[in-house]
């Protein structure tokens, strides 16, 4: 038998690709994070190959048993795939099922990516403001941060439940000076950073702007995603020169990766999963 069995709690990256041309040449997946957590269970921004990523996944995920859907925005690397996702979460239902974050411009615009013909299967679905809290399941509740990204909406989130370690996801976004209060209580931080140098009018995180958030507040664990082609190359160099004696234990998270969400917030490799899973 497996003897890898998921925690109760916990977030598996189904990709870190971040920029076009990763995600199009699919040198990382770009499947977005699926979690568990408080009863929540789902994806955030599920790109393209997030349906794939779900199935071939082992241990096993089931689609049917996920019922939250999380956009951070309607950039296609982040949305893709949602609709297939959300017809896997409201496939077993024959009452609405499941709930849905997303931006205005995900949802409702004319260019919206989300199929309306989907929706009446949905039980619940909200729209990220700035500040609102929605509480998809139980005692979980997400509060939305709103972002600066190249013209459209982009929202990141803190998720938080009683018992459980909070965290948070800054998506694809210029840093922002409100970020220390807004995620400062997060112990685990999980940081789209597209970027090795910051570059003007990107609207995106680079490691230097991540170092910079990280001497403002104190995760136990922070994690950079959503890679471009430099940070894949350097960035697990950089990061453990410059990171390796701080308090908050960083990393760069792999396709496969998976992190409890449960005190200590712990670190699994995807060889390491693959290995205990394979153990007899
Ligand atoms: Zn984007
Ligand atoms: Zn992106």
């Amino acid at each position: 038998m497996p003897s890898f069995e998921y925690p109760a709690n916990f977030i598996r990256f189904l990709g870190t690709a971040g920029t076009r041309f990763i995600m199009l040449s699919q040198r990382r997946s770009s499947g977005g994070i699926w979690f568990s957590y408080g009863g929540a269970r789902g994806v955030i921004d599920p790109g393209p190959g997030s349906l794939v990523r779900i199935c071939e996944a082992r241990p096993s995920l089931s689609l049917y048993d996920i019922n939250t859907i999380i956009l951070t925005h309607r950039h296609i690397d982040h949305s893709s795939d949602v609709n297939a996702l959300a017809e896997g979460m409201i496939l077993k239902s024959r009452a609405p099922r499941g709930f849905i974050l997303a931006t205005r411009d995900a949802l409702e615009d004319g260019d919206r990516v989300i199929m309306r013909y989907l929706l009446p299967g949905i039980a619940v679905t909200a729209i990220h403001e700035d500040g609102k809290f929605t509480s998809p399941i139980g005692g979980v509740t997400i509060e939305s941060v709103r972002h600066s990204h190249n013209g459209v909406e982009c929202y990141g989130c803190v998720f938080r439940a009683d018992g459980l370690p909070s965290w948070g996801v800054i998506s694809d976004t210029a840093p922002m000076p409100g970020f220390p209060s807004r995620y400062g209580a997060c112990e685990l931080l999980i940081v789209n950073t597209a970027l090795m140098f910051p570059r003007a009018n990107e609207g995106h995180m680079s490691l230097p702007d991540v170092e910079s958030l990280l001497a403002r507040t104190v995760p136990a664990v922070a994690a950079v995603t959503h890679m471009g082609a430099d940070m894949l190359d350097k960035g697990a160099e950089y990061i453990s020169r410059r990171f390796s004696a701080r308090a908050t234990k960083m990393i760069a998270a792999e396709d496969g990766m998976i992190l409890t969400l449960e005190n200590p917030i712990t670190i699994l490799k995807p060889e390491r999963v693959r290995q205990s899973f394979q153990e007899k």
